[in-house]
């Protein structure tokens, strides 16, 4: 899609630090982490949300969350670590390509209010 930047990240546009893709899925580091491993996984097909991702292409959000666990072992968050998804404002989703952010290599605090 036109105008989005995660779209234009995924098609290697906009250069990014990459810490893992295949054909469908790309991962790549926080420009401003908020943990010492801050990772996001993004499809490469544009979806707005988790929601729109998962009604239009549930086999493609199992991809997703498949690489996810794939970047927490790379990043041996052997102790823990957390998959956050925002949606919409009150979420605070700032980027409208779904994405999940791979979040550890610290104790998060929970709530996180
Ligand atoms: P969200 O607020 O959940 O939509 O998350 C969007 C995330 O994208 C934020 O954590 C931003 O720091 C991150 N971000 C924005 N621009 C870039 C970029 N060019 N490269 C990597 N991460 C980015």
């Amino acid at each position: 899609m036109s105008d989005c930047l995660f779209c234009e990240i995924a098609a290697g546009n906009i250069p990014a630090d990459i810490v893992v893709e295949d054909e469908f899925v790309v991962a790549f580091r926080d420009i401003d982490p908020q943990a010492p491993t801050h990772v996001l996984v993004v499809p490469r097909e544009h979806h707005n949300n988790v929601a729109d991702l998962t009604r239009d292409n549930p086999e493609l959000a199992a991809r997703v969350l498949g690489v996810a666990a794939e970047v927490a072992q790379l990043e041996t968050l052997e102790k823990g670590y957390r998959v956050v998804t925002n949606v919409g404002s009150d979420g605070g989703q700032s980027v409208n390509h779904v994405h999940f952010h791979v979040l550890g290599g610290r104790e998060l605090a929970w709530p996180p209010g």
